[in-house]
């Protein structure tokens, strides 16, 4: 194993030693291997934040010294945040399938919504068996960057081209870009590109008028460079192994450095309103400061579009909306008065979870002056990490298998991280959490008594482990992982390890609820006892 990976290894067994929320992974042969790791904080985070991400692979080129891949998302004020990465010095198809069949065990089994990815075959098939139910895009600015490389030579000769691409890539509706798509195809004699046809047939992967029914969080925040910036001035073409801890480090410390900047501004600024609605005033409360401001500019455009109600049709009304001067830019919005629902045509709300000035221009002519609640998406609240944190990922995959098990053990460990790093602050979320908790007591106590201790027989039907496989195998059967808890095996031998795992588990969660119990302003406490 070379002096590099021994580094990166070293500090990765550190820190799942100082915190057993950590989590890494290993796979395939020590000189060629693939790393992967995530943070306590960012699985917590993934757990208000895992809608949309970002797989970037842009440092896996033969540019960089280290192929070093990422995934981030978006905060509650629109800033990038790391959600794992792995050293990939194997770039197989295999590898990427081991990693992100890795990384989605890490962050408790839930798919997003949707993900961002470079244009690579290999982590579209990754990502294609692993999340299929995830809405796949390629990065634009990846497809932009292989354009004008393709196309140097007309880039060279004809500076208008890039602008005129961009344009056509922005149109607002399909049609539009169709038409500005064969423009520009004849303006640059390209009819007969090949490779422009295979740009061209893959549109509704990158283009994003044909993805705006999906969140991507886009128009929100920092993360809308089209690429992921987490680590840009971090990471670079020179950084090696020996230095690549140093550099994460740095940038997940400014990162969460800049949270705090932007929990802090958004905490102590109070908004400047600029009209006297409610709806304004109720955006300001509740909304991040960064938000509120989008939130605030389409509000304020309500003032030069006008509402026009067309039809009404089984109770739902349908408006055409349009700035003032700019009628063949109109927008269609659907309006169901007893629901108080909108849906409009530019998609923006189920694009960016902000909604668009032209449902607010109905709003404002049918005298909704409150936000219906469903508009309020909670994970661009001030409010985004309270309440609800806690869902239980593990509840979702089949209880009786062995990955439950880990899955829960794993849960269980981040949810007392949470419970910390809350400091107990929301009273309904130290609830959640001990309800929760003490349920996973319970059924910890259920296996033991069904003598998963003896390492006896599991056939009882009723036996929550009862159809477990033989061993936990990793998602790849030629992978190693080096997390503890993810060795554990089932069965057999190593029963009494799951067990043993599980009581220190209980034991770490007890001395934190002792911790929180010191926080709580209500002097809640809660002891998980196995009997
Ligand atoms: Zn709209």
């Amino acid at each position: 194993m070379s002096d590099g990976v021994q580094h990166v290894l070293g500090y990765l067994k550190l820190m799942h030693f100082e915190n057993p929320n950590f989590y890494y992974a290993i796979r395939g042969d020590p000189s060629a291997s693939n790393v992967f790791w995530i943070d306590a904080a960012s699985r917590s985070n993934y757990t208000y934040f895992g809608d949309t991400i970002v797989f970037d692979t842009s440092y896996c080129s033969s540019d960089y010294k280290v192929p070093f891949a990422t995934f981030t998302g978006l905060n509650h004020h629109g800033q990038p945040i790391l959600f794992g990465c792995a050293v990939m010095l194997d770039q197989s198809e295999a590898s990427y399938i081991w990693l992100f069949q890795t990384w989605l065990h890490a962050i408790s089994g839930k798919s997003p919504i949707s993900i961002t990815i470079e244009p690579a075959r290999f982590v579209q098939t990754a990502v294609s068996q692993v999340l299929p139910n995830t809405r796949l895009r390629y990065c634009k600015w990846s497809v932009f960057k292989e354009v004008q490389t393709r196309l140097a030579h007309l880039y060279e000769s004809q500076p208008n081209i890039d602008a005129e691409f961009g344009k056509c890539v922005e149109s607002e509706s399909i049609e539009e870009f169709e038409s500005r798509w064969g423009m520009l195809l004849e303006q640059y004699y390209l009819m007969d590109d090949e490779w422009m046809r295979s740009v061209y047939d893959a549109r509704r992967m990158w283009v994003p008028v044909y993805m705006r029914d999906t969140f991507f969080g886009d128009h929100c925040g920092e993360g809308n460079k089209g690429r992921n910036i987490y680590f840009d001035g971090f990471i670079t073409a020179e950084t090696t192994l020996q230095v690549l801890i140093e550099d994460y480090k740095k940038a997940v410390g400014i990162w969460h450095e800049k949270e705090l900047r932007a929990d802090h501004d958004t905490s102590n600024t109070i908004p400047l309103l600029k009209t006297p609605s409610p709806m304004e005033k109720q955006a300001g409360s509740v909304y991040t400061k960064k938000i509120f401001m989008k939130f605030q500019e389409e509000l304020f455009q309500t003032l030069a579009n006008t509402a026009t109600e067309l039809e009404e049709s089984g109770g739902v009304t349908l408006f055409r909306v349009a700035k003032f001067g700019e009628d063949h830019r109109d927008r269609i919005v659907t309006y169901n008065p007893i629901e108080a629902k909108a849906t409009c045509g530019c998609q923006k709300f189920e694009f960016s979870g902000v909604i668009c000035r032209h449902i607010l221009a109905v709003f404002r002519a049918k005298n909704v002056l409150t936000l219906p609640s469903e508009y309020l998406l909670k994970r661009w609240t001030r409010n985004a990490k309270s309440g609800g944190s806690l869902d239980k990922h593990a509840a979702e995959e089949p209880t009786n298998s062995p990955e439950s098990v880990t899955i829960r053990c794993d849960n269980l460990q981040q949810d007392v991280v949470k419970v910390g790093e809350e400091d107990a602050k929301y009273i309904q979320v130290y609830n959640v959490a001990m309800n929760a908790l003490e349920e996973a007591a319970k059924k910890v106590a259920a296996v033991k008594n069904q003598g998963v201790a003896q390492g006896g027989s599991l056939a009882n039907g009723e036996n929550p482990l009862a159809s477990c496989q033989p061993a936990m195998t990793l998602p790849m059967g030629d992978s190693k992982l080096e997390n503890p808890s993810i060795q554990t095996t089932i069965n057999g031998e190593k029963n009494h390890e799951l067990l043993e795992n599980i009581q220190k588990l209980v034991m770490n969660l007890n001395e934190k609820f002792d911790n929180c119990d010191r926080k709580c302003v209500h002097g809640h406490r809660l002891q998980i006892i196995i009997s």
